[in-house]
């Protein structure tokens, strides 16, 4: 609990998952293609891009290089991902796909995500004892079920799967 994930929001500039607290809009004209802080500069609306996100750091790139934001895609760097716990509750990108929920109950932890590339499925991953498990299930029931044979039996565990069985015949 109290873990902070990352928005759906990446940094115009580098391409990285932002923090919710690490996010800064910029304005971008669509005529000069320079981006500013919209809250010093006005655009005229018909000049306007919109406003898009830039993690604090890169923000204070572009506004310090008059609004140029020089990184092109191909200089992108890919973000760390990892099913490291501790470093997923640090606000690192999951190995598996986007984090859309996060629970933490004793000895387990499950995190809910979003595939990547795979819109609107849903997955849960699977830690016993701070250990990850290398498990996906398809619902938070099983993946709690999981976790109490996993501590029991271990790797090989099928008690889970009786008792989801059990339960849905
Ligand atoms: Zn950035």
């Amino acid at each position: 609990m109290g873990a902070i994930f990352p928005s759906p929001d990446r940094c115009q500039r580098c391409n990285e998952q932002l923090m919710p607290d690490n996010i800064v809009w910029l304005e971008l004209n669509n005529k000069t293609n320079l981006y500013s802080d919209p809250a010093k500069v006005h655009i005229a609306e018909e000049d306007s891009q919109g406003s898009f996100t830039f993690g604090a750091t890169c923000a204070k790139h572009v506004l310090k290089n008059g609004g140029i934001c020089q990184y092109t895609y191909s200089m992108r760097r890919p973000a760390e991902r990892t099913t490291d716990l501790r470093k997923v509750k640090a606000g690192f990108q999951f190995t598996w796909g986007y984090i859309t929920g996060f629970w933490e109950v004793g000895e387990y932890a499950i995190v809910q995500y979003e595939p990547y590339n795979r819109t609107g499925e849903q997955m849960y991953h699977t830690w016993v004892q701070g250990k990850d498990t290398s498990e996906g299930y398809m619902s938070l029931d099983a993946a709690l079920a999981s976790c109490i044979a996993y501590k029991y039996e271990g790797i090989t565990h099928h008690g889970d799967a009786y008792f989801m069985r059990a339960m849905l015949a």
